[in-house]
């Protein structure tokens, strides 16, 4: 079998992590099988898609290096719908309803009064052809529900959740067409699956219930519906489900200094009992991915966890991978030498400005005498090979100074901080002439 995932937002806005993690599922799932992943963009609902969210969607995935195969629009494939949905309506799997949704509020209403589930009550399906004349007559124009097969029990292995049974006589026949016309995401989403070959639907398990309904539409269309994969949502870090993950996404990530690697790392196993390592290349986090390992309880999302992850990942982030965002003369001695230091690749600029200088030193106070001799034996010593070193060992010599107050001194002098860098990767990029100037003038 041909592994085929589809990632498949809706335009309605930015990805937030939730759905970050779920493309990054597909696609890991995907690769992991030789599979294929598509991007589907479910742009059913005219008013409420935007262009500038597609075009969001598709940058944010191609940052995140999850490149789809293949990209389908929905809007583009109404007849396709319309030609399934006819044959179901043909079927008598499909059948127009007239309540408005005020009769069906009141309906739902009563049914809660009397303590029972508020199920649509086929009333439409008593409708003789004589009372739909008359409704049409009137000008009320029917909406379409898919009459669930209440003989046929709904059950399927969920890859993450086990079995899942659902008896479709508690559950409402869905509406899958407005009145207006305009589709509703439940069969369009199925007719796609079948159409596109979807082996595998990996989504969030606020689509379980959905999954429940579109199980019966696959077989009323004649094809066996895909394996299903329903993953716990994401929590915040204090353990609930927060506003603020559903506005988190790569804008907030790249601001942040955030790098993809640090994100497909998190993400790929958060909720797993799996630990989260820096690996900034992808193979170990395919290799590694089974939906067996994810557990059913909400994962949690860290917003410290993912910094701390990330400067992890900066840590060992090539030269070649970063040059295009550091300062434009910062070479990649500079780089390798001021990274272990760094929690986000911007924070390079920081360091490039103390080996370029200016640097404000901190008053020498009692050091200025030992300061002032650091600079006269740094004008004799080798810069050519380990200028630091040499330096720390004749003064070593020189005053009978060791551990702290033989080093700190130089560097508060030297990038006018108390910590930072390796001083041996440091001083040579800063350099004879600045390190003397910067020495002297204490
Ligand atoms: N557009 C739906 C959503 O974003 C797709 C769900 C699915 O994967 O079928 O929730």
């Amino acid at each position: 079998m041909t592994v085929i995932t589809r990632f498949a937002p809706s335009p309605t806005g930015r990805l937030h992590v939730g759905n970050i993690r779920t493309a990054l599922h597909n696609w890991l799932f995907a690769q992991k099988n030789g599979g294929r992943f598509m991007l589907r963009i479910d742009d059913t609902d005219a008013e409420r898609s935007e262009e500038r969210h597609v075009e969001s969607i598709r940058a944010d995935l191609t940052w995140l290096g999850l490149i789809p195969a293949d990209e389908v629009r929905q809007s583009a494939r109404f007849a396709l719908y319309q030609r399934r949905f006819d044959e179901l309506v043909a079927a008598g799997r499909i059948y127009p309803a007239y309540e408005s949704a005020q009769e069906l509020d009141l309906k739902r209403k009563i049914q809660l009064g009397r303590g029972l589930p508020p199920v649509y009550d086929r009333a439409a399906l008593d409708l003789s052809d004589a009372d739909r004349a008359k409704l049409e007559a009137d000008g009320v124009r029917p909406h379409w529900r898919f009459r669930l097969d209440h003989a046929a029990p709904i059950t399927w292995h969920d890859l993450i959740r086990g079995e899942q049974h659902f008896d479709p006589a508690t559950m409402s026949d869905p509406v899958v067409c407005r009145a207006d016309g305009s589709w509703l995401y439940m069969l369009p989403s199925v007719i796609d699956d079948i159409d596109l070959g979807i082996s595998h639907v990996v989504r969030g398990e606020d689509h379980v219930s959905n999954t429940a309904l579109q199980i019966q539409m696959f077989d009323a269309l004649g094809a066996a519906p895909p394996a299903f994969a329903h993953e716990a949502l994401l929590t915040g870090s204090e353990g609930k489900l927060s506003k603020r993950l559903g506005s988190v996404g790569v804008d907030q990530f790249r601001e942040a200094g955030i790098e993809p690697q640090a994100i497909r790392a998190l993400l790929a196993r958060l909720g797993t009992s799996d630990p989260v390592e820096p690996v900034g290349d992808v193979a170990p986090l395919v290799a590694g991915f089974d939906f067996a390992r994810f557990g059913r309880a909400p994962a949690r999302f860290d917003e410290a966890e993912l910094a701390q992850l990330n400067a992890r990942i900066v840590h060992y982030l090539s030269y070649e991978a970063v040059a295009t965002r550091l300062p434009a003369a910062m070479g990649a001695a500079a780089w390798e030498a001021v990274r272990p230091n760094l929690a986000t690749v911007a924070e390079a600029a920081d360091w490039w400005q103390v080996i370029e200088g200016p640097v404000d030193a901190p008053a020498a106070g009692e050091d200025a005498d030992y300061l002032a001799e650091a600079a006269a034996v740094a004008a004799t010593i080798d810069w050519a090979g380990d200028p630091w070193h040499a330096l720390a060992a004749a003064l070593k010599d020189k005053t009978g100074r060791k551990g702290k107050p033989l080093f700190l001194p130089l560097r508060r002098a030297l990038t006018g901080r108390d910590h930072g860098p390796d001083m041996a990767a440091l001083l040579p990029l800063i350099g004879r002439d600045r390190a003397l100037a910067r020495l002297a003038r204490s």
